[in-house]
């Protein structure tokens, strides 16, 4: 029997996760379970998986929660720390599954236990960089990715020497707004934005693949995940996302990783790692999917992925920025504040206006950054 806590338990990839779990039910026990606020929903999960424990980072949802948990003996807590402390009990595997750098502490105490982090939350890995990667070699723990792309990756590296690669290739779907024109973007709504062609996820991640802004911050994610250096990762545009990603070798062998568009295949990768599981996903029908595609970005339409290649090459605190910049805009489209086409034209001006530190070195230097840049973006944005 294998323990495993799931951060971010009530979102699509939580959810899928605990889909995963399901069918294994007799091999699993669930230590905790968190979400942001959903306590109702968070009780019921914790209920039919006999969790230890249920956080809600929310405090406010707390008294919620502890309603719905009476009469168990699941411990129900609420906060951020709380969150933390949960995080840090020892499991076998965790889940890192909260949207957004409110993942970074949980999964950096996750970190600290030395057990495998499954990462879901890129932003987290963005935000932290080096900080985290640090913490991983110093406590011996063991990350394994969750996005898609970089379990492409990482299954076509398995078995070689990361010195032979030549280039790592994300394919990106484009989004839901890929073939609209310049002056259609100015005014796509949040519904449009949301409606992913391929793949079922939360709000946030939804307009940043519709920005493209998802595929900027994986391209960070992916040179912190594989040291080969951002000279090597390229980026090319794959609307029917068959292909996850690929690996080129320097004997120019490319391996890709083909697969249906359902989380629940990489996220069962991480789970059985280095061994397979069933997932219940369809097989791919390649003769029904017929034609696959490719194309360069167009970074006049999409400028996310240019502005986070900037900040990959600026290093530093720059990823931060960016991706704390990013997630106030969002937020602000999501709620109907700003043009879409604001999100990417925010985070611009406030990487153009930050001193950017040319070092973070721990766990409190990012979360300060993160929280008076998100000040900063708040500030912009009241402006326009
Ligand atoms: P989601 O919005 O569906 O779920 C987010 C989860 O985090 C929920 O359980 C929510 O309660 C919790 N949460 C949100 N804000 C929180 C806060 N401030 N404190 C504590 N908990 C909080 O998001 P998702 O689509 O499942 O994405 C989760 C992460 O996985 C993101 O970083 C995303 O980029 C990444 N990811 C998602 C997918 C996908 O298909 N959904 C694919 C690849 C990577
Ligand atoms: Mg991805």
């Amino acid at each position: 029997m294998r323990t495993i806590s799931i951060l971010g338990a009530t979102g699509s990839v939580g959810t899928s996760t605990l889909d995963l779990i399901r069918r294994e039910r007799d091999d699993w026990r669930v230590v905790a379970l968190t979400a942001n606020c959903s306590a109702t929903e968070l009780a019921k999960l914790a209920i039919e998986f006999s969790a230890e424990t249920a956080v809600v980072g929310d405090e406010t949802c707390l008294p919620e929660l502890r309603e719905a948990l009476a009469g168990t003996s699941i411990e129900a807590s609420g906060g951020k720390q709380a969150l933390c402390d949960a995080s840090a009990r020892p499991v076998d595997i965790t889940v890192a599954a909260i949207v957004g750098c409110a993942g970074l502490a949980p999964v950096m105490a996750a970190i600290e236990q030395g057990g495998t982090i499954a990462l879901a939350n890129k932003e987290a890995l963005v935000s932290a960089g080096e900080v985290m990667t640090a913490a991983v070699e110093r406590h011996g723990a063991t990350l394994l990715p969750v996005d898609s792309e970089h379990n492409a990756i990482f299954q076509c590296l398995q078995g070689n020497s990361i010195e032979d690669v030549r280039w790592i290739t994300l394919t990106a779907s484009g989004g839901p707004l890929r073939t609209l024109s310049a002056e259609q973007l100015e005014t796509v709504t949040p519904e449009q934005a949301v409606a992913h062609p391929n793949w079922d996820m939360g709000a946030k991640i939804s307009v940043d693949s519709a920005t493209m802004m998802n595929k900027g911050l994986e391209f960070i994610e992916a040179y912190h995940l594989f040291p080969v250096g951002l000279d090597r990762l390229r980026i090319v545009v794959h609307p029917q996302s068959v292909i996850h990603s690929m690996v080129e070798y320097r004997d120019g062998s490319t391996l890709a990783q083909l697969g249906p568009s359902d989380m629940k295949v990489p996220i069962a990768s991480c789970l059985a790692w280095p061994a397979r599981m069933e997932t219940g996903c369809e097989a791919l029908d390649l003769a029904a999917i017929g034609e696959l595609s490719f194309f360069n970005p167009d970074e006049v339409r999409f400028p996310a992925t240019r502005l986070a290649r900037e900040a990959a090459h600026h290093g530093g605190a720059a990823p931060a920025v960016l991706n704390a910049a990013n997630e106030v805009a969002v937020a602000a489209f999501l709620a109907g504040q700003i043009a879409f086409t604001r999100i990417a034209l925010s985070v611009e001006t406030i990487l153009n206006d930050t001193e950017i530190p040319s070092a973070l070195t721990s766990l409190d230097d990012v979360l300060a950054l993160d929280t008076m840049t998100r000040e900063r973006t708040g500030a912009l944005l009241e402006r326009v």
